[in-house]
């Protein structure tokens, strides 16, 4: 199982509670050398259409045990990144054991950032 992963970009459609409820994300920020450099590729807003569109990404047995699962978290997305400047990148493969996404006011791609980024 992937390190586990926070999200404060409640705007987005995969979003649930604070907890990214995709399979997969993609980190952006090719030579990326703060966080802020960094973007959550994968954000789509809320709606109807995005919540049809993004059906396939979804991680339904993570869902499923987090339901049962007392607090820890188990809706973990599988993270490619391409930040490789970030301690954390292997071949462009996320190795945290915790990653914090951020975008409180995102309504899009570009509000978000990587807070776990260290150099
Ligand atoms: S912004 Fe990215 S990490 Fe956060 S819920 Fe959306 S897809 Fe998941
Ligand atoms: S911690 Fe580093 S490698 Fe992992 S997603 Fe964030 S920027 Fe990418």
């Amino acid at each position: 199982m992937p390190g586990a992963l926070s999200c404060s970009a409640e705007a987005c459609v995969h979003n649930q509670g604070g907890l990214c409820t995709a399979n997969q994300i993609h980190v952006g920020g090719t030579n990326a050398t703060t966080s802020s450099q960094t973007l959550c590729d994968t954000f789509a807003e809320k709606g109807f259409t995005n919540a049809v569109t993004h059906i396939g990404n979804m991680n339904i047995m993570g869902e499923i045990k987090q339901v049962f699962s007392n607090g820890s978290i188990q809706m973990s997305p599988y993270i490619k990144c391409d930040a490789e400047k970030c301690a954390y990148n292997s071949s462009r493969i996320c190795t945290a054991s915790n990653v914090q996404i951020s975008g409180v006011n995102a309504d899009n791609s570009e509000g978000t950032k990587c807070s776990t980024f260290i150099e």
